[in-house]
């Protein structure tokens, strides 16, 4: 069972998606965001547009349609020649051939497929309506509409490939970005698969940052690598202290600007792939159970049976590591 969890795995199903450009879609009333240059639904209007007493069924037959006639405009409101394809969990707006489309489409699927083997009962797939990629045929057309959404806690545009996190959650890339686009859509995905639960932000990232490293080993290639482990453990070191920790713990860390951020996704790289290591079945017990408040601490005591600053400490050596939630508002930054 070791290693499981984020083991490297092969999927067995290579077959292509079952692909569909026609979907039976429902009508719906759209309404636009006037604040943006390409045509965005404003979607906490569409929210309100939803009969009250809609089903899970009902509420994801509207957000799917109200994606794809989305997807129509902008495809429209665009200078190349973009067309919509769709798979069972993905819609995908795009000016591919339609073979690159089905590529796309189907390599999509097979992480989503993989992500959910590995996360195996934690995962739960409740969204609304199917997973949008949008691929821009040039960087300007990419440029153009991520920067739409700056001053929304969108930062610019660093990579080639984005989850824009604002109302329908969506990827966006451009055709020579697809390689970058791979780890985001891992990464986010994870985060989707695990958002049914009330994890501390630590463990969101730590099983993404995982999950990517085991689905995509060239991350993972330590030739790779920014810093060697000595190089890493000295940064770690002069990095960690009883306030910046409780920041960690908090998920403040994960937010803030500069070197404190890289290395937070990296202790929590490590820390969760060492408590999955050290007993899978009791990691996934804590998984199901741990809670944000107090950053899992309560769970880590009835389930892998030792308190959090144990695995901090397998990292840092010894120090004072405890999460201490009464200090949060304190240690966070101003
Ligand atoms: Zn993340």
């Amino acid at each position: 069972m070791l290693g499981l969890l984020f083991g490297k795995r092969t999927t067995a199903a290579q077959t292509a998606p079952d692909t569909h450009d026609t979907h039976a879609r429902m009508p719906v009333q759209m309404h636009w965001r006037s604040d943006m240059t390409l045509p965005v639904p404003d979607w906490y209007a569409m929210h309100d547009g939803l009969p009250d007493d809609a089903d899970d069924g009902l509420q994801y037959a509207y957000y799917d349609a109200a994606a794809a006639h989305w997807l129509d405009v902008l495809a429209d409101a665009l200078p190349a020649d973009y067309r919509q394809t769709g798979a069972t969990d993905f819609l995908l707006l795009s000016a591919q051939s339609a073979r690159d489309a089905a590529l796309v489409l189907r390599s999509c699927t097979q992480a989503l497929r993989a992500i959910k083997e590995s996360l195996g009962p934690l995962a739960c797939d409740s969204g609304n309506g199917r997973y949008i990629v949008l691929v821009f045929a040039s960087q300007d057309d990419y440029d153009a509409y991520v920067s739409q959404y700056q001053g929304e806690g969108e930062e610019a545009p660093m990579s080639s490939g984005v989850f824009i996190n604002a109302g329908y959650g969506h990827f966006a890339s451009w055709h020579d970005g697809l390689d970058e686009l791979e780890a985001v859509v891992v990464h986010e995905l994870t985060h989707a698969l695990l958002a049914h639960l009330p994890l501390p932000e630590w463990l969101h990232e730590g099983f993404a940052v995982n999950v990517e490293c085991s689905l995509l080993p060239r991350l993972a290639d330590p030739r790779l690598a920014l810093y060697r482990p000595d190089e890493m453990a000295a940064r770690h070191a002069d990095w960690w202290n009883a306030t910046t920790i409780q920041e960690f713990w908090s998920g403040a860390a994960f937010h803030t600007a500069g070197e404190g951020v890289e290395l937070a996704y990296e202790l929590a790289r490590e820390i969760t792939a060492l408590a999955a290591r050290e007993d899978e079945t009791a990691f996934r017990a804590f998984a199901a159970i741990a809670d944000g408040h107090d950053a899992g601490s309560a769970a880590a005591i009835d389930t892998l049976g030792y308190p959090l600053e144990h695995l901090i400490e397998a990292v840092l050596g010894e120090g004072d590591w405890a999460p201490r939630p009464d200090r949060w508002m304190a240690a966070s930054p101003a």
